[in-house]
């Protein structure tokens, strides 16, 4: 196990790191691939489509972690390379050329077209940007066709989210490089959680507010050095350098979990666009009173007791974050397969200096540290679960986390309660 030193480059605050040195783990991941992210982006780009080009294992994931659907179009769908692909018996980007002309003949309401790469298609090394260059050209204007990875040899679960984003944001008009400043939110929340927090910037009186990923693809919002961007979700550092690369500037901030974390967050944005403070106060009193209140129902089981994360999602840092500071958790290890130091600085700064941080994956040692620790409870992917509880420890899944509106005031009382909700069974079934 190494000692990781502090990266250089990072943020001064950074220095409290240097006392809780963080864990590299290198070792067998249980971690779902990148291709989950489809799961919940086809449902928020409503005119997007998303065709794997990849084995039958890739369909079975995503039919299994989807569900069928039986009423409405399915907008994702796997193009499965036989062995005959594999084997180079056919020319692959003629065969894709071919199902993206059916597909595309049949639907029309297709207006933008993702390919995405998986492990097979990696293997034979199958050129998806050429395909997305030669498809796009010939589609163009009517359909925006563009390719990013899936694949389990270079992403894990919320990568992929950060792979498809990091697509758009050559596709994003340039606006007015030199009119007024411009908000941009980025990373994916469910409809109703980003309406809530457009109203809120409405009423705290920032006008100019885009969303990356945008619902409709002729909604893609403006991106140029008028921009000033909030990332709402923590796995994003490939879209971040993308947006920034078209000189947008990133507003410092917690994430915008818990009535603390949301407040920060929304303030980050308040002060880049010169709001007076007492505005600010008078618009988030009330719902930032109901997130403390609905956070307090969960208090009683949560307070003062241990959580340990193993790496899944990288939401890990900024939620050990909200349950230290607003439910009295003890965090004792704090696990994610990547650990940006700059993004998640503010997030760091606010843990106990008894939390351990580690970052990547050696399965077997972690699970070793969980057995030694003995935490309340765990929070781990589903294959850990099982085993785990198995052993007498109280879980949560990762993924709940991933696939429940947590962000925001208004989701800040259900957040606490995912957490509270498996030590409470577990209290009901030793009575
Ligand atoms: S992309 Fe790779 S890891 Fe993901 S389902 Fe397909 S084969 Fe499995």
């Amino acid at each position: 196990m190494n000692a990781l030193p502090p990266a250089s480059g990072c943020a001064p605050e950074l220095a409290t790191l240097e006392r809780a040195p963080i864990l590299r783990e290198r070792g067998q991941r249980e971690v779902f691939c990148g291709l989950t992210g489809i799961i919940w982006l086809h449902r928020k780009m409503q005119d997007a489509f998303f065709l794997v080009v990849g084995s039958r294992t890739c369909a079975h994931l995503l039919q299994s972690a989807a569900g069928v659907m039986i009423f409405a179009e399915p907008r994702f769908a796997t193009a499965i390379m036989e062995e005959r692909d594999l084997a180079g018996m056919v020319d692959a980007q003629d065969e894709l050329d071919r199902v993206v002309t059916k597909l595309l003949a049949r639907r029309p309401d297709i207006k933008t077209l993702f390919l995405v790469g998986s492990c097979p298609s990696e293997v034979i090394k199958l050129d998806l940007a050429k395909a997305a260059e030669r498809l796009g050209t010939k589609y163009n204007p009517s359909v925006r066709i563009l390719n990013y990875s899936g694949s389990g040899i270079e992403t894990t679960f919320t990568q992929g989210e950060d792979a498809c984003l990091a697509s758009l944001v050559p596709e994003m008009p340039a606006g007015d490089p030199s009119g007024e400043k411009e908000l941009l939110i980025v990373g994916s929340l469910p409809d109703i959680v980003e309406d809530q927090f457009m109203r809120l910037f409405d009423q705290i009186g920032i006008k100019r507010v885009g969303a990356l990923p945008a619902r409709q693809a002729s909604d893609l919002p403006n991106l140029g050095p008028q921009t000033r961007y909030l990332l709402a979700q923590p796995f994003l550092a490939e879209t971040a350098m993308a947006l920034e690369g078209r000189g947008a500037q990133r507003l410092d901030a917690l994430f915008p979990f818990g009535a603390e974390g949301t407040t920060a967050w929304l303030q980050a944005a308040a002060r880049e666009f010169g709001i007076d403070e007492m505005h600010f106060n008078s618009v988030i009193a009330g719902p930032r009173e109901r997130a403390k209140r609905a956070i307090e129902h969960s208090a009683a089981q949560l307070n003062g007791k241990r959580i340990s994360f193993l790496p899944d999602s990288q939401l890990e840092v900024p939620l050990a974050r909200f349950l230290n500071q607003e439910l009295a958790m003890e965090p004792v290890e704090i696990g994610t397969p990547y650990l940006h130091r700059t993004h998640l600085a503010r997030e760091l700064e606010l843990l106990p200096q008894s939390a351990r941080l580690s970052e990547g994956q050696h399965v077997d040692r972690q699970l070793d540290r969980v057995r030694e620790d003995k935490p309340d409870l765990t929070v781990c992917g589903l294959g850990l679960a099982n085993p785990l509880e198995a052993e007498g420890f109280a879980t949560k899944w990762a993924i709940e986390l991933v696939f429940s509106p947590i962000h925001g005031f208004e989701q800040a009382g259900d957040l606490a309660e995912l957490f509270a909700r498996p030590l409470r069974r577990r209290d009901v079934l030793r009575v």
